[in-house]
């Protein structure tokens, strides 16, 4: 129902957290958030409120990559496994997703045979594809571009690589996802809402684009790989 990312210098937990609690209003059924550092991604999610998810969050755990999620369940049931982030079986890539893919049965049977899935959900298929491609030997930008040809349905994703620290990959089709820019840092957030603390400058991103968002830069790239420009606009809303 709601995604936030952050990519930076400082610490990403509180930022997460603060991001989806600004998105609460929305309604959701859990919640939960990913943190990369130098050691690996941790993901720490939970059924229930953000407060049951801070609950279960490790303070000691740092890192200046994160992602987010609310999630308002449409495939499996509301429960901690259900919950997002998802990983793929060798645990290198991370997703969060809002949306409903419709063609995941196909997905999981044509290209996932024999892939234990560890939930209920449409969402995992995404991540447990991307990191196929991966293992045949596509690089992350190319599996995550070949994922999205093959998805039919709704969705805004940030997903993070373990093997690529300083980097979240970002993409959307007919759910509203936006990239915030700041100086030092960049944000990703499904409603400028959740953002708007730390920068009114957004890059509003088109259907069927991938972003690579950096800590000091943000690339769009159409799915076969040209680069899109696109200036920022400021959001202005009520706080
Ligand atoms: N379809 C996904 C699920 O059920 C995402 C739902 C959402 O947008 O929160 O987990």
């Amino acid at each position: 129902c709601g995604i936030v990312g952050y990519i930076g210098e400082n610490d990403s937990k509180e930022i997460l957290l603060k991001g989806l609690e600004r998105l609460e209003y929305r309604g959701y059924d859990s919640a939960g958030i990913a943190v990369r550092n130098g050691s690996g991604i941790t993901v720490f999610k939970e059924k229930g409120r953000i407060a049951d998810l801070r609950g279960v969050v490790e303070e000691e755990v740092m890192g200046s990559t994160g992602i987010g999620h609310t999630r308002w369940a449409t495939h499996g049931k509301p429960n901690r496994a259900n919950a997002h982030p998802h990983q793929n079986t060798s645990d290198r890539f991370t997703i969060v997703h809002n949306g409903v893919i419709e063609n995941y049965h196909h997905i999981q049977r044509d290209y996932l045979a024999g892939v234990e899935m560890e939930s209920d959900t449409d969402t995992e298929i995404i991540v447990q594809l991307i990191g196929k491609f991966v293992e045949e030997g596509q690089t992350t930008q190319e599996a995550f571009s070949k994922a999205l040809t093959l998805l039919k349905g709704s969705y805004a994703i940030a997903l993070l690589d373990a093997e690529e620290e300083q980097t979240i990959f970002v993409a959307k089709n007919k759910s509203p996802l936006l990239v915030g820019l700041g100086e030092d840092f960049n944000v990703v957030a499904s409603d400028a809402m959740a953002m708007l603390q730390l920068t009114d400058q957004f890059v509003e991103l088109m259907d069927q684009e991938i972003v690579i968002v950096r800590k000091d830069s943000v690339e769009i790239l159409t799915l076969d790989g040209h680069t899109v420009s696109r200036l920022p606009f400021t959001a202005e809303i009520d706080m």
